[in-house]
């Protein structure tokens, strides 16, 4: 069954998911006075972010953390009056495996020349890495970028590891100019990461710039808190859930959209229209676009995740003073990496327990995607009780979720996927192409992506 709704408002924008691109966006609208429409097809807003409380234990089913690494993260949280929860000191802390240890990430000079993560050969030439040339080739990988200016086991037993833990990806892969495009103007604007990150931080900055001071956060109650102070400051009658946009055509004002909600299919207009879904969606969304000239977006290709929530009751094992533990390739094992929201922030698990967040797939492991939950949870109590030297290890809170588009790789394809971009943009005035297929894949970049659309969108 069809409905034709007529709902037109000048300078309205549509917004299409409902994820925190989409929230923030519509956030940000509402505070400049534009009249947004926002679609989710799921019946529950947030997109991939959920915080359940379960048996005294409260985990999140996507992201754990935030970085407070813009200044539009801080705006936000002050402007929907939701407080933060800033990650334990004690959680600075980070491990590496190696030779199946637990290695703390060293933190300090002392520290750094001790430890027994890089080869004394890579801890020498670092003291050579301020005077070493700038590179020239802006599509060199991560990897190379690293080997280049730090050395192997700086790649081997930082940078690999920390990717795994970020994109969940393969620093052979990912280019830098685009998955970490703040290293690569370090090196390009300051001609070394040392000199760089002194010189930047001498920089002046505004009361709300020094705010953005990089720390870990979450929000008080878990990101779903987030969501939901987000949500009650919308104008609820602009929120459709269980709404999903299936076709987006050109009216003479601007744009009809056609929704599915249930069995029935209703049509709304706006003036202008963004997308915040993944490059797979896109393809077959607007009639007036041929479906081709998505290719190189829809090329974008997206790490599998497998994110289990691992609880206990009681701990007696290691002290989990860290914020988790991060597994090298070359360490060989079957998951990328574990975090302890329990030791981050207050309330994740009962007293004298424990809450884990175990991850597995990836980039590079995208096989293990394909088997049984229960599979993967004996893959992952293996890993765990190997990793803790504990064969009794046995869970209290033992859940998973699946992402099979989980983060974008910012690989070779990204300058083909960001000039079709532009140009469905130029050529279709009023479409705009947002969510993670550009300028970031954290929580802290889809808000300052939201932040800066509303900008473009108001003038
Ligand atoms: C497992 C995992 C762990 C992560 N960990 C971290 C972390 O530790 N720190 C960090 O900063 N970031 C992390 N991220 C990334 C972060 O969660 C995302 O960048 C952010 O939440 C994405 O928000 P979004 O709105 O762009 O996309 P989404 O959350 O994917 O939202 C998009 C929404 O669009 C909806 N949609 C799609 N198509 C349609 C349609 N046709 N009609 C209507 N609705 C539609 C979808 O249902 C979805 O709700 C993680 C992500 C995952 C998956």
């Amino acid at each position: 069954m069809t409905v034709q709704t007529s709902n037109f408002q000048p300078g309205s924008v549509a917004i299409i998911g409902g994820g925190l691109t989409g929230l923030s966006l519509a956030f940000r609208l509402q505070q400049k006075g534009i009249p947004f429409l926002l679609f989710e097809k799921d019946d529950r807003l947030g997109g991939v972010i959920n915080t359940i409380r379960k048996a005294g234990f409260q985990y999140e089913e996507g992201p754990n953390t935030g970085v407070l690494s813009t200044t539009e993260t801080v705006e936000l949280f002050e402007d929907i009056g939701c407080p933060t929860e800033i990650a334990n000191p004690a959680a600075a802390n980070r491990w590496i495996l190696k030779k199946g240890e637990w290695v703390a990430l060293p933190a300090g000079f002392w520290a750094g020349v001790t430890t027994p993560l890089f080869s004394f050969k890579d801890k020498l030439r670092l003291l050579g890495e301020p005077f070493r040339k700038k590179g020239r080739n802006p599509k060199e990988t991560l990897a190379e970028l690293v080997v280049r200016r730090m050395g192997k086991s700086f790649l081997d037993y930082a940078v690999d590891p920390f990717i795994s833990g970020i994109y969940a990806g393969d620093p052979n892969q990912l280019i830098t100019k685009y998955a970490l495009p703040k290293l690569y103007q370090l090196e390009q604007g300051y001609g070394s990461f040392i000199k760089g990150a002194i010189k930047k931080s001498k920089l002046p900055k505004t009361a709300l710039e020094k705010k953005a001071n990089k720390a870990v956060f979450s929000a008080k109650g878990g990101l779903g808190s987030l969501i939901e102070s987000i949500t009650s400051k919308l104008d609820q009658e602009a929120l459709y859930t269980g709404s999903e946009v299936r076709h987006i055509s050109k009216t003479s004002n601007g744009f009809s959209l056609k929704i599915k909600q249930g069995d029935r299919y209703k049509f709304f207009e706006a003036e202008r229209v963004v997308t915040s879904s993944g490059g797979s969606y896109l393809k077959n969304l607007f009639d007036f676009i041929q479906p081709q000239l998505f290719t190189d977006i829809v090329n974008l290709r997206y790490a599998k995740v497998i994110q289990i929530a691992v609880g206990f009751n009681h701990w007696k094992g290691t002290k989990l003073n860290a914020f988790g533990g991060l597994i090298p390739e070359k360490e060989n094992r079957d998951i990328l990496g574990v975090l302890f929201p329990a030791s981050i922030f207050p309330g994740r698990a009962p007293e004298g327990g424990a809450l884990m967040s175990v991850f597995m797939g990836g980039i590079k492991k995208p096989d293990l995607y394909d088997k049984t939950d229960e599979e993967l949870k004996a893959i992952a109590l293996k890993a765990l009780r190997e990793l803790f030297h504990d064969e009794t290890l046995s869970p209290d809170l033992f859940e998973l979720f699946r992402y099979q588009q989980a983060i974008p790789q910012y690989d070779s394809s990204s300058e083909a996927r960001l000039a079709a971009i532009s140009a469905i943009e130029e050529n279709h005035p009023g479409v705009f192409l947002a969510g993670n297929i550009r300028d970031g894949i954290g929580m802290a970049d889809r808000i300052k992506q939201a932040y800066h659309l509303a900008e473009i969108l108001s003038k």
